[in-house]
């Protein structure tokens, strides 16, 4: 499906959940809570603002109904959840592979006293425990990216949603022309195993089963965070060596500008929105 293949072997789903377990420390420094992006439609806001822009698109594109139950597939540390829990009137189980993220969601969620409504569990979105016809709703926040068969779990999701349940993407996406070299760095960097461009991403969805596809390209919105990102890394560079070693800074000091310039010039953003078709 990606025209440019992964030439390098993608990842486990466990060397998934160690990748997000080691780098736990890493991403709440430089995302803070929100493991994602942010929409950045005003430049001058913070990594949290426009992480609570790009979960709030996601959340209205959804139009839940008070009572309905979404899975949130690849929850991170459950914060996109918690917010949609302040917004609306939904249940949410969110499935992450990393068993420290689970831990801290559900932590969270104890703590901000919405254990009732939200609950979190450590399983593969490739083969998810979950009866067929279970969700109203379910959205991937930045989670396509890692899985090693793609059209596997657009397949599961499909599964567990009740006819007419609606999805919601948020992903990257090929732009350009991607290297043998790019590849090993996009994926034994940060747990890359394939992509999508924005025309193919359609195709994928209606391949799984989907119905009323539309395809966001939001890229222009998500490169602001590029500047947030280098300044954070070069004030806590210090604090990340201390954690993690020196070793870790020396490499990440190579791994991190390679990383923007490839998402710069060869990667893009989509929303994608979609639904299981009603009788099939
Ligand atoms: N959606 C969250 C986290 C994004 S990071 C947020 O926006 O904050 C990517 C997430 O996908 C992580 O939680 C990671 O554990 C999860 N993930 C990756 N591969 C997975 C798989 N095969 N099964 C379940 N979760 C997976």
């Amino acid at each position: 499906m990606p025209e440019h293949p992964n030439t390098t072997p993608a990842p486990t789903s466990e060397a998934v959940g160690d990748f997000y377990d080691h780098m736990a420390a890493f991403f709440n420094t430089l995302y803070g809570e929100n493991i994602h992006f942010g929409l950045w439609e005003d430049p001058d806001l913070s990594m949290p603002q426009a992480q609570a822009r790009l979960t709030d698109r996601l959340i209205d594109t959804l139009r839940l109904k008070d009572g309905d139950h979404l899975l949130d597939v690849g929850c991170g540390t459950g914060h996109p959840a918690m917010r949609l829990a302040e917004r609306t009137r939904a249940r949410v189980l969110g499935v992450s592979i990393s068993p420290t993220q689970v831990d801290r969601a559900t932590q969270k969620a104890r703590d901000a006293g919405l254990s009732g409504r939200l609950d979190f569990i450590r399983a593969d979105a490739m083969d998810l425990p979950c009866e067929p016809e279970t969700f109203d709703a379910a959205w991937a926040i930045e989670m396509l990216f890692h899985v090693p068969d793609r059209l596997q779990v657009l397949r599961e999701i499909r599964r567990v949603l009740k006819p007419g349940g609606r999805l919601v993407l948020a992903d990257f996406v090929q732009t350009g022309p991607l290297t043998d070299t790019d590849w090993g760095l996009l994926t034994q960097g940060f747990a890359f195993s394939s992509l999508l461009t924005a025309d193919t991403y359609a195709d994928a969805l209606a391949q799984a089963g989907f119905e009323d596809i539309r395809i966001h390209d939001v890229t222009a919105e998500t490169r602001q965070n590029i500047r947030w990102i280098e300044s954070r890394y070069a004030d806590d560079r210090e604090h990340l060596a201390a954690h993690y070693g020196p070793d870790f800074t020396a490499q990440m000091d190579q791994l991190l500008p390679t990383g923007i310039t490839i998402y710069t010039e060869k990667l893009g953003y989509v929303i994608a929105e979609a639904r299981r078709p009603v009788g099939r």
